[in-house]
């Protein structure tokens, strides 16, 4: 048994050579600590031509942007690696490859992706990737169907429940998400002079019933296994391929918190984007969003009928039309969770790059509070909802 040590960059070459699966292991020289990431350490590989070869991502036993201060249980490192293994044998044109864990180094080996870049800086940057809101629903769909008790025999749904519970990482969702930005607390981040403007978060009763109900829904949901933090930083593009990685946050939970998270870092974009770019290309760079939250739902629910309607192994969910209204929950869900994750990334703790980036602050105020007021907008409309049509009309009747 391997007993847990903080990796050196010697150690992730050696470990690289050891696990990587690579024909010319010896060719492996060096390593570089790239992790850009708010939790743990990734080791890019190279080769002795200069080539970067293989990626080693270790866990720490504590959260990395705050220090040891906040410690963080090491079995994520599991949950990650056995989440995309998972989510792999089921959609593996979108899913990073795991080539190997171990569960006492908190460690796993994967395939690089360095020709390929994280979306949400692609996407701060005004560039368009034609396929990724379609391919983005394509993951979401075969992942969430072939865990749900669509498809899954239920004695190993259980099993899987009780495999991918992940209290840990839970919690800081359950925190970051659905309470710290609907109080008064430290770890909010959002600029003083919104002071005013977030303070109605607070005191509204209706929303915070509903925050409440997304809330309860989280905890309780236990629908299929979620990636858990499916953000545009989580997301790797090229023009023809799309590729989540970064599943530590894995567990079962309620379907539309992935799709909603998904929809919800598009539309921060499409918030920060008239503070990102000239009038002009803001302009045509938020229909795009709106067009991609639209091709993202409709590839999503799309895969998702066809899925049920071929493969549905369980005899009552197989019973035609209910696919459908299942779906219709998962919307409401969806834009509920949607709503959350708005708030949740101008508000509290975990700021983006799309709204940091704006330089001029009177425009970064403005682009936050757009987006809070969406995000409180969606939370509200939820229930209310019919389709993705009536969705992308709201957006646009907020401003
Ligand atoms: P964290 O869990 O700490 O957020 P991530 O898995 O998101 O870590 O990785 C942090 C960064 O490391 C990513 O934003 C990306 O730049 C880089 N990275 C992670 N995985 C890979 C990979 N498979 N190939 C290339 N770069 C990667
Ligand atoms: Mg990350
Ligand atoms: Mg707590
Ligand atoms: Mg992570």
């Amino acid at each position: 048994m391997s007993q847990y040590r903080t990796f050196t960059a010697t150690d992730a070459v050696e470990y690289a050579r050891q696990f990587g699966g690579l024909s010319d292991p010896a060719s492996l020289v060096d390593a570089q600590e790239i992790g850009d990431g708010n939790l743990n350490l990734v080791f890019k590989i190279f080769d002795n031509a200069g080539q970067s070869r293989i990626i080693v991502k270790q866990a720490l036993p504590y959260v990395r942007c705050v220090g040891e201060s906040w410690p963080l249980t090491l079995d994520r490192a599991r949950l990650e690696a056995e989440t995309l293994q998972v989510h792999g044998s089921f959609c593996p044109q979108h899913t990073v490859k795991i080539l190997h864990y171990d569960t006492d180094l908190a460690v796993m080996v994967m395939e690089d992706l360095s020709d390929h870049a994280i979306w949400r800086g692609e996407l701060v940057k005004g560039s368009y990737f034609s396929q990724a809101s379609r391919q983005l629903g394509e993951y979401l769909a075969q992942t969430l169907f072939h865990t749900s008790d669509f498809f899954q025999h239920p004695h190993a749904k259980k099993a899987d429940v009780i495999r991918f519970t992940n209290p840990e990482l839970c919690e800081m969702t359950e925190d970051l998400f659905f309470n710290d930005p609907y109080q008064v607390h430290e770890r909010n981040a959002y600029p003083p002079e919104l002071e005013e403007f977030v303070a109605t978060l607070r005191d509204d009763a209706e929303l915070k019933i509903a925050v409440a109900g997304l809330k309860h829904r989280f905890l309780s949901q236990a629908e299929a296994l979620l990636h858990g933090d499916i953000h545009s930083g989580s997301i790797f593009v090229t023009q023809d391929s799309l590729k989540a990685i970064d599943a530590e946050f894995g567990f079962y939970g309620p379907i539309g918190f992935d799709v909603g998270t998904a929809l919800g870092n598009l539309l921060i974009n499409y918030c920060a984007l008239p503070g990102l770019l000239a009038a002009r290309e803001a302009a045509d760079g938020r229909e795009q969003r709106l067009t991609d939250v639209r091709e993202v739902w409709q590839a999503f629910a799309g895969r998702f009928l066809a899925l049920a309607a071929e493969k549905t192994r369980d005899q009552a969910l197989a019973y035609p039309g209910y696919g459908e209204a299942f779906l219709q929950k998962v919307l409401q869900d969806t834009i509920g969770f949607c709503g959350t994750e708005l708030i949740r990334r101008t508000v509290g703790i975990s700021q983006v790059a799309d709204i940091k980036k704006i330089d001029h602050q009177p425009m970064r105020e403005e682009c936050l509070r757009h987006a809070i007021s969406l995000g409180k907008t969606l939370i509200l409309a939820a229930p209310h909802v019919q389709d993705i049509d009536a969705l992308i009309a709201r957006i646009r009747q907020n401003g």
